[in-house]
């Protein structure tokens, strides 16, 4: 084991349960533990108000009506129920649907699997700083356009989509617009109303709440959504997704959300200045460092940087102790870059050298300094070590070189 202290720093992958949030679960457990469906007995009845009082307060915060949320296992069954749902539901007015290439996974794959079922699906390249263009969206609206899929802020990157004017362009051809919103609800302004988005994700345990909940919001005026769900047996939320819901983390999640919308704009700026004195530091000391995402439209607790000549996964491995994502994901046998950095056309050098830090409330200016001392430190360490490295700071230009090929 190592003596090394251990700093959290991926909160954009997930968070810690503010203990307030807990506190509030807790009876949902042990002494209230009855099932929200439950119509005979008292049990019943206090689940299922507990679980209305927790949508009121979900839906009003994303500027919705109760009625207009659906409870979810978390934001990728959100995303699938929304696509699939609208794409199966609505497939007699057409089978086109557009998304962007930065989009997570739990968009992008069913939307690969409504491909594959003869559905036709455009996807948006973005720029260096991961933002669509808004006139290829316009453009690549067409009659049989059914549902677009563009996410708020990103959850690698940083960079925050236009909603609104998105959603004005999709409303004018009357194509609806989900929106992936996991990553900003509660930290952002966002009001679906003046947003003009049609479905909306969001999940819980981004958000300082538990893991294993998370709510689509589905409109139900100008125009009234409609959904094939994906979920059958019992009819549960009004048919739109069945099973017995999570009163519990349904409790959390609403009190985590209270929690983040009572000093958003606070909070927000506490952490987007532990994040810029990061950055400083992290560019201030060190050379050949690339910032990825927008430099200005971003999320306040995110910094992906490349550290040029430096595998990822060794600057992980040197950084044992600090909790932070790379761009590399493992999967398989193959390290994959990210496809986010791809779409941004960072080459697979600079993204297989880049490093995810998300910060998040609890974090502390002291960490910061922390991370930013070891992070140094490891980059220098394994740049001794490159030759590459070397050839740069000797001025010799690296894209210019014959390299030897056998
Ligand atoms: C975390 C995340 C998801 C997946 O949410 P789960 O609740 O873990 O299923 C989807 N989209 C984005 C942007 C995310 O950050």
């Amino acid at each position: 084991m190592s003596d090394k202290r251990l700093v959290y720093m991926d909160n954009q992958a997930t968070t810690r349960v503010d203990p307030r949030v807990v506190e509030a679960m807790l009876p949902w457990f042990s002494e209230k533990y009855g099932n929200a469906a439950s119509r005979n007995h008292a049990f019943g009845w206090e689940a299922e108000k507990a679980v209305e009082a927790a949508r009121r307060t979900l839906a009003e915060g994303i500027g919705a009506g109760p009625r207009e949320l659906i409870f979810t296992s978390g934001s990728t069954e959100a995303n699938n129920l929304a696509i699939l749902g609208a794409a199966r539901m609505y497939r007699e007015r057409g089978r086109h649907l557009v998304t962007c290439a930065t989009e997570h996974k739990a968009v992008l794959d069913p939307m690969l699997a409504l491909q594959a079922r003869g559905w036709e699906v455009t996807v948006l390249g973005v720029d260096a700083d991961g933002m669509i263009d808004l006139d290829e969206l316009r453009a690549a609206l067409r009659d049989d356009t059914v549902l677009v899929s563009i996410m708020h802020g990103n959850n690698e990157v940083g960079t925050i989509h236009p909603v609104a004017e998105i959603g004005a362009i999709c409303h004018e051809r009357g194509v609806l617009y989900h929106c992936d919103a996991t990553q900003t609800v509660g930290k952002e302004d966002l009001d679906v109303e003046r947003d003009g988005i049609d479905l909306l994700s969001f999940s819980a345990h981004k958000i300082y709440g538990p893991k294993g909940v998370g709510a689509l919001y589905v409109r139900r005026r100008r125009p009234r959504v409609r959904l094939e769900p994906i979920v059958y047996g019992g009819g549960h939320e009004r048919g739109f997704r069945s099973g017995t819901l999570n009163v519990p983390g349904i409790v959390g999640f609403a009190r985590a959300l209270e929690l983040c919308l009572e000093d958003r704009a606070g909070e927000q700026a506490r952490i987007a200045a532990l994040r810029d004195r990061l950055q400083e530091r992290l560019l201030g000391e060190l050379d050949y460092v690339h910032l990825n995402g927008h430099p200005e439209r971003r999320l306040a607790c995110n910094l992906n940087l490349s550290f040029e000549f430096v595998e990822g996964e060794s600057l992980l491995m040197g950084l044992d102790g600090v909790a932070v994502s790379s761009g590399s994901a493992c999967t398989s046998a193959s390290l994959e870059p990210s496809h986010v950095l791809r779409a941004m056309g960072r080459g697979d050098d600079l993204a297989h050298s880049s490093i995810r830090f998300s910060l998040g409330r609890f974090n502390t200016e002291e960490e910061v300094d922390y991370v930013a001392e070891r992070t140094i430190a490891a980059v220098r360490r394994l740049r001794e070590m490159s030759p590459l490295y070397e050839m740069a700071l000797e001025g010799i230009d690296l894209n210019k070189v014959e390299w030897n090929r056998h």
